[in-house]
């Protein structure tokens, strides 16, 4: 390998092992990279640990890369949000759920001992460090260390009642996190030993469903550890592990799943069966598309192509086409289910979709990604949960005008799907929604090639890192998303010239920029704004964003409403029922107790207002920004076994109902609403003289 030529370096080792051009073709591939496993010695590795952010040659750089995990803390109505998740079934998680339980496999006990476990671990341990909690630290840590310290001779780890290596996946991801928090010395060798393990079983025990569909999550994990000791069988397994995984690249380059997906037909079409989970049925599944959202860029990072980082982009307009919702997610309950607003979303294809989106913008730099993920953390992920956090839906949904048993008409999903509870439906999304919040935490900021900082995603937090060798605190200020101003105060440990991006959403219409009071040139809406200069301990830039509340179309010519990052929706009276106590947590349906069918006209004007920021932030108690519209009843839009019928394409308006004035909430405050308005039909909007306002 030629260090100092990391392009000839990628070329010549993807040449090697047959991952560039039509060597991808070859059958006799997967047997040439297993018969690398033995040739290349242990020893043969430049490992150096702690290991600067630029990446390892021959891998590909990138523009950004994710701080180590610890690095930000959340503060302001962030830090407010992670205590309650916290103080609900995040932090107690494991007192009411066996599943996670003291007798979890991950633990060495008979219990569950293949997802859940790791999955809550994925969301606990950085949630345990952004808090400094000791109770919570103390929890994450048993399970570390069981995994530690359980390592099956043959390099295997985890419960030995399975030896898939799905589950594997996920607990890599914990363990990547974990050895950043802590620098435990027990984490390299057990991954290198896993991995080769796997490099020399994987041809004869191939990934197979879900592994194979989640692939590029594993293949994070084994970048990151060749970052830390340059172990060229880890590059071999990379490339093993995307010759055998699910080209999701492929799938998206010739979409064919244009509509809501009939799950009999296609059984029937791919036989049903062991074939449905092994190709079809995994296609069109929600949380794999969402997790295969970082497939391409991810991989890019080792074959070096932009057009394999580039490929996120269409995958991502693919599924906005044909199965896009206005809370900036798509439909998946459980396979995709197209664009009408009363169709569900799963909670673990919200997370998992964030995730994804999160490393996509470290390997792409596209701003645009950044704003899909804020639109997502911060009207479908606290849209789906309690303000207190201790229930979730398995489904939400836009337009969403009851939370009952009834049968939805969903793809796959049953009708527990979108009570608010312990595990309504299954219980992986209780398992899985931890990692959140806390991810997005970790994400806010992130350190740019050139040795800069950059900040990506915009929410109260402080961070502290080093830029240039000198030693750097970073406090922002804001109330983010719920208002347009943001105040970072630099405090490095002596000046330091570094280039700090900031970038700028693409929905503001202007934007405002001062450094320590001085008027600045402000940046391009879409982009990222640098600012190069020798940074002053106490240099203070204040950032305004200017933006003004819109229309955005959608199925059936339905307007939805958006001011900034926030989606706005008509909350509804919610009846709320309890259903049945869950040990500490219950299951609830919640009734919907006010009139929900209404339309907005054409060129609708919006009059916002503000207030504090509650103790709850998404809370329809104290919604910390409203919007008031007129709009029309529309008595002809109805429901349906609890589930809104699609809106209706450009009704009239009924002549005999006078405009009302409604007060829209940010989408998250209210848990029945609407968010796709039907658009009214020309001529509907003209109202009486003195047309009564509730
Ligand atoms: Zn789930």
């Amino acid at each position: 390998m030629a260090p100092h030529d990391p392009f000839q370096g990628r070329r010549d080792f993807l040449r090697a092992s047959g991952a560039l051009g039509l060597a991808t073709m070859l059958p006799g591939a997967v047997r040439a990279a297993s018969t690398h496993a033995g040739v290349v010695p242990a020893g043969d590795t430049d490992a150096t640990s702690d290991v600067p952010l630029p990446a390892r040659a021959p891998l590909a750089s990138q523009p950004f890369r994710r701080l180590p995990a610890g690095a930000i803390r959340p503060a302001g109505w962030l830090r407010r949000q992670l205590e309650i998740q916290a103080s609900g079934l995040g932090g107690h998680l494991d007192e009411t759920w066996a599943d996670v339980g003291p007798d979890s496999g991950w633990l060495g006990g008979t219990g569950e001992s293949w997802e859940r476990g790791p999955y809550f671990l994925d969301g606990l341990l950085p949630l345990a460090w952004q808090l400094d909690s000791a109770p919570l630290k103390a929890k994450a840590q048993k399970f570390i260390d069981w995994t530690l310290d359980h390592p099956w001779p043959n390099g295997m780890f985890g419960p030995r009642s399975n030896n898939d290596w799905w589950p594997r996946m996920v607990m890599l991801k914990v363990l990547t996190q974990y050895h950043e928090l802590t620098g435990d010395a027990r984490v390299i060798p057990l991954m290198t030993n896993y991995f080769v393990h796997q490099l020399g079983a994987l041809p004869a025990r191939p990934l197979r469903d879900w592994g194979r569909s989640r692939w590029q999550d594993e293949l994070l994990s084994v970048l990151w550890l060749y970052d830390r000791t340059g172990d060229k069988r880890l590059l071999q397994l990379a490339v093993l592990l995307h010759r055998q995984g699910f080209d999701w690249q492929g799938m998206f380059a010739d979409f064919k799943f244009k509509q809501k997906v009939d799950v009999a037909k296609l059984k029937a079409e791919g036989g049903g069966g062991d074939v449905f989970m092994e190709d079809l049925g995994q296609r069109v599944h929600g949380v794999n598309i969402a997790m295969s959202i970082k497939s391409s860029p991810v991989w890019s990072l080792v074959s070096g192509r932009a057009h394999d980082r580039d490929a996120v982009h269409h995958q991502l307009s693919m599924l906005d086409t044909y199965h896009g919702l206005p809370n900036g997610m798509f439909s998946a309950d459980e396979h995709l289910a197209g664009r009408n607003p009363s169709q569900g979303t799963e909670l673990c294809t919200v997370v998992e979709t964030m995730f994804s989106l999160e490393v996509a913008l470290a390997i792409t730099g596209d701003p645009a990604l950044a704003d899909r993920l804020e639109t997502i953390a911060y009207n479908a992920l606290p849209g789906t949960f309690t303000d207190d956090m201790w229930a979730h839906q398995y489904d939400q949904e836009p337009n969403q005008v009851e939370s009952s048993l009834h049968r939805r008409p969903w793809t796959t999903n049953g009708p527990e799907s979108n009570l608010f509870g312990l595990e309504p439906h299954f219980g992986c999304c209780t398992a899985n929604f931890h990692q959140g919040w806390p991810k997005l935490t970790q994400s806010l900021w992130m350190a740019t090639a050139d040795g800069g900082m950059a900040a990506m995603v915009y929410a109260p937090c402080t961070l502290q890192t080093v830029v240039h060798g000198v030693p750097l605190r970073i406090e922002q200020s804001t109330d983010y998303p719920f208002r347009s101003r943001v105040e970072i105060v630099l405090h490095p440990a002596r000046a330091v010239a570094f280039a700090l991006k900031l970038r700028i959403p693409g929905w503001a219409t202007g934007s405002t920029l001062t450094v320590n009071g001085q008027a600045q040139a402000s940046g391009s809406a879409g982009r990222f704004l640098t600012l190069q200069r020798e940074w002053q301990p106490g240099d203070t830039i204040a950032l305004t964003f200017a933006s003004v509340p819109k229309t955005v179309s959608g199925f059936n010519d339905s307007v939805s409403v958006r001011d900034g990052a926030l989606v706005f929706a008509l909350p509804i009276a919610e009846s709320w029922i309890k259903w049945r106590q869950r040990g500490l947590t219950a299951d609830w349906m919640v009734y919907p107790a006010s009139r929900w069918n209404m339309g907005l006209p054409e060129n609708a004007s919006f009059r916002r207002a503000e207030q504090p920021v509650g103790p709850v932030p998404f809370s329809r108690q104290h919604p910390p920004v409203t919007l008031s519209v007129e709009g029309r009843p529309v008595a002809t839009w109805k429901a349906e076994e609890g589930a809104a019928d699609p809106v209706p394409r450009r009704p009239q308006a009924d002549a005999a109902d006078v405009p009302v004035m409604l007060t829209l909430m940010p989408y998250a405050a209210p848990k029945l609403r609407i968010t796709a308005f039907p658009l009214l039909a020309p001529g509907s909007n003209e109202h009486p003289e003195d047309g009564h306002v509730s």
